[in-house]
């Protein structure tokens, strides 16, 4: 049972550049993992985010045994994962951390698949 999931700092301040950058579009990636800690993003194509919703579509999921998680943002400041979030979500397992607007550390949020929000721990 996961009940925290650690995210590199590096990793953390990159993300919200990221979803700072691509807004007011959303980004989307793929987290990898080394050791238990979130270290590494891969940047989805563009062409699959739009302004409303991130299409991570089951064909393009990274066949890497360390891509344990994604990640996407959401411009409109609502933390809550979407129906299509949820869908995707369950498909993909693993952790799904949703960064919402206006991209504070604060407005990052951890998801397990069921949809459940998890505690994300920052390690330096
Ligand atoms: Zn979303």
């Amino acid at each position: 049972m996961i009940d925290k999931v650690r995210v590199r700092k590096e990793l953390m301040e990159y993300l919200l550049e990221l979803a700072k950058s691509f807004y007011p579009n959303e980004f989307a990636g793929f987290l990898r993992e080394r050791d238990g800690v979130f270290e590494e993003v891969l940047i989805a194509p563009a062409g699959h985010f739009g302004r409303t919703s991130v299409f991570f579509n089951t064909w393009m999921l990274p066949l890497e045994h360390d891509i344990k998680g994604t990640v996407h943002s959401h411009p409109n400041h609502v933390c809550q994962p979407s129906q299509q979030d949820l869908w995707f979500f369950s498909k993909f397992g693993g952790i799904h951390i949703i960064l919402c607007y206006p991209f504070t550390p604060a407005d990052v949020r951890a998801f397990l698949s069921s949809g459940e929000p998890v505690e994300i721990e920052v390690v330096p």
